[in-house]
């Protein structure tokens, strides 16, 4: 065994399971560290609390004075808690998260040592951000960017720092990350949502999308990880063999946590407390080492924050745990990968989830418009949609047979599909008296109240409802939640104005009731978007062929499925719903192009350089060692080893060969590297889709060969096997 895999077994097998003490009821530590209500309202004056509350709830803007008083109260709060510095913590197009930490120390008057923070520190920051992503929009613009804090994310005390959420913007307001576009799009939806209520409920004043994450990752032990370059330098394994063992007996879901894994698992959620994330459920998942963490859901925005700042708290926790934590989609062939189910609602001011039927015949209208709508936003955008979960990581994931496939679908369980089917009869124009009565009682006044128990639960829908919410299951377990929850939340809101506007109309011209209009309209998208609807098994292959004549798109890769981003219909869309400028569609375009090939780029250089300078070299020492001894044998029994040596003979021309079709497809590999790398944008992005990654699976095939023919002793890098069993 190689002296690095030899060291890192040792290590991992010497490692005991560090004692986490609670020291106080869960419930007494949440929010602790987090710059809450609870926090505002002990330190800050009733004007300030006033004008912070107005700032969140309505989106006012809060004045210098007010804010240099936050800015004093927020940093006294923050020494309470130990922070010695601040920082403005965003989320550029890295998909990271960013922060630059400065000391509330400063001096005075010529040297007098004080602590400070005042107002303008507080709202906004002007980072030397140069090296994040811009897609050349400060390139074109003005070379600044500027940080402004996001009242309606709370600041936190991490460690010793004060972190306040902040936007990325540049100077000329295009923004530069990912919580921006969020924030629009989550204004779009709860203007568009609100009018909509008001058919129901005139009291309504503001919808808040909600999001419930659930967080999927593998837990591997940090001295065997980064014995493996590979994971290292890519976050997944690009070889190895497939161990004796894998998932098959199923013998991992939901079992007994291993105990080091549950001993990180309370030192994260004890951390989680204190900074206010609401975690709830933790277990097994499907593969070896792989487990889920999953929060009560929250208010859209804070929940992507909450994730952002989950994965960071992850890695750092993992450290003193002695793991490395792999957020990435598909670490492991032939093994599940790991996803991010996003789940979504929207929920009024009145405490009422728009997406739960009622107790009455007009809270199910409600639900129903709601419900139908999104199916009919979903619909129209699918393509968009795919779009937002696309990366290099997750194009392993999507459609290998575990995980949902690159065609989105929706499933609603046989009950709403019978409510959706009756619909779609409903009388063009005016209801008779019949009808309606009918409508009410035997059709919406059938849905039953409680659907989360009997909903039928379909696992390989992309896009599936569940009781009261709708769950989007092909995000990936790298991805900021940010990008799929601006798109849902943009389409949903572009829907539900079209909606009102055809509602209105056939009350004003046509002079239909509210609840006819209501019906007519539901009745003609339902029709309309029928084919995105889909019960069936979204893992087989007939889906595929049956998805195909229906005409709905499958864009297996991201340089395939991004192209709609810049599209007419897409442009159009953002700018209607002022989520994002025409500048900032194609920034953001760039950006993942350029993401997307450094990505491959990375995996086709540490894949030539594993297989080149650790496999053959390892394979021509054993096959040094069977020369070796056929030479012996041949000294000994003269010409009769050829019948004695016959298996070793075999097996040095078999390494030969595999040698051989190594080096000749990592040669080409590189040529096509050089190729693509003469192209930028999309060219070179899909010439590393299509002409350098399928070489990843063919020069695998012949290392994974070499691992099961070499000598064990000898194999330099740590075995399937050891990464996923060793404990
Ligand atoms: P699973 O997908 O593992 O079967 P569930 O379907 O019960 O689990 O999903 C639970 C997740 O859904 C939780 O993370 C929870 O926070 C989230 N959730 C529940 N209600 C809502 C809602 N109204 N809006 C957004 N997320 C929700
Ligand atoms: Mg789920």
């Amino acid at each position: 065994m190689s002296i690095i895999r030899f060291n890192a077994l040792q290590e991992t097998l010497n490692r005991k399971p560090i004692k986490i003490v609670a020291s106080e009821k869960r419930s007494s530590l949440f929010g602790n560290n987090v710059f809450n209500k609870n926090a505002m309202q002990q330190y800050l004056s009733s004007a300030a609390y006033e004008s912070v509350m107005d700032a969140i709830v309505h989106g006012k803007r809060i004045d210098r004075k007010i804010a240099d008083q936050v800015a004093v109260s927020m940093k006294d709060w923050a020494m309470s808690k130990g922070a010695t510095h601040y920082t403005h913590w965003f989320q550029p197009l890295t998909g990271a998260t960013a922060e630059k930490h400065d000391a509330f120390f400063d001096t005075v008057n010529g040297g007098l040592p004080v602590e400070k923070f005042d107002g303008e520190q507080l709202v906004q920051q002007e980072p030397d951000a140069s090296s994040f992503p811009n897609g050349g929009i400060r390139n074109t613009f003005e070379a600044r960017g500027y940080t402004a804090w996001d009242p309606t994310s709370p600041a936190f005390v991490y460690e010793t720092t004060l972190c306040i959420p902040t936007i990325f913007v540049s100077y000329t307001g295009e923004a530069l990350d990912n919580k921006t576009p969020l924030l629009r799009a989550l204004q779009a939806v709860d203007t568009a949502a609100t009018a909509v209520c008001r058919y129901f409920d005139k009291n309504v004043s503001k919808v808040n999308a909600t999001l419930g994450w659930e967080q999927e990752y593998f837990l591997i032990d940090e001295a065997l990880a980064l014995s493996r370059p590979d994971i290292l330098l890519t976050g997944r394994t690009l070889l190895g063999h497939s161990p004796a063992k894998g998932q098959q007996l199923d013998d991992h879901y939901f079992g007994t946590i291993p105990a080091r894994a549950m001993s990180f698992m309370q030192d994260l959620e004890q951390e989680c407390m204190l900074l206010g994330i609401p975690v709830k459920t933790r277990h097994n998942e499907v593969a070896p080492n792989q487990f889920e963490l999953a929060p009560i859901f929250e208010e859209a925005n804070l929940a992507v924050d909450h994730n952002s700042l989950l994965m960071d708290v992850m890695e750092k926790v993992s450290k003193r745990h002695h793991f490395k934590v792999l957020f990435h989609e598909k670490p492991f062939k032939g093994i599940n990968g790991s996803g991010k189910h996003n789940n979504w609602s929207l929920c009024s001011d009145k405490g009422v989830n728009l997406l739960s039927p009622g107790k009455t015949p007009m809270k199910n209208l409600q639900f129903l418009t709601f419900f139908v709508n999104t199916i009919k936003a979903v619909s129209k955008n699918q393509e968009l949609l795919r779009a937002s979960i696309a990366s290099a990581s997750n194009d392993y994931r999507l459609g290998a047979n575990e995980a949902p496939p690159a065609i989105m679908s929706v499933f609603i369980g046989s009950q709403l599909s019978a409510v959706l089917d009756e619909l779609e009869n409903v009388t063009k124009g005016k209801l008779s008296p019949q009808e309606k009565t009918d409508l009410k009682l035997n059709i919406i006044g059938k849905i039953p109240e409680i659907l989360l128990d009997n909903t039928d639960r379909n696992r390989t829908s992309p896009f599936a409802f569940t009781g009261n919410k709708f769950e989007f299951r092909a995000v990936g377990s790298w991805s900021n939640c940010a990008t799929p929850m601006t798109v849902l939340n943009t389409i949903v809101a572009q829907q539900l104005k079209e909606f009102k506007i055809e509602v209105d109309q056939l009350i004003e011209v046509k002079n239909l009731k509210k609840d006819e209009a209501v019906f007519n309209v539901l009745r003609e998208y339902i029709k309309a978007s029928k084919k995105i609807r889909f019960e069936g098994d979204g893992y087989g292959d007939a889906w595929e062929k049956e998805a195909k004549k229906l005409g709905l798109s499958n864009n297996k890769t991201t340089p395939a499925a991004l192209k709609v981003k810049t599209s007419k219909a897409v442009i159009d869309l953002y700018e209607d719903m002022e989520v994002m400028s025409k500048v900032e569609i194609e920034a953001r375009y760039e950006i993942e192009l350029e993401a997307y090939t450094k990505k491959i780029q990375i995996e086709s250089r540490v894949l030539a350089d594993i297989s080149r300078n650790h496999v053959v070299p390892t394979a021509i020492i054993y096959q040094n060692t069977l020369l070796e001894n056929t030479k012996n044998l041949k000294e000994i029994f003269g010409e009769n080893f050829k019948n004695i040596a016959k298996e070793q003979i075999e097996l040095i021309m078999v390494i030969s060969n595999h040698i051989t079709e190594i080096n000749a497809l990592v040669n080409k590999m590189t040529q096509e590297r050089k190729n693509a790398n003469r192209h930028s944008g999309l060219k070179s992005a899909e010439l590393y889709c299509n002409q350098v990654k399928p070489f990843f699976e063919e020069i695998r095939y012949h290392c994974d060969k070499l691992e099961t023919m070499v000598d064990d002793n000898l194999w330099p890098l740590t075995k399937y096997r050891e990464l996923l069993f060793t404990r």
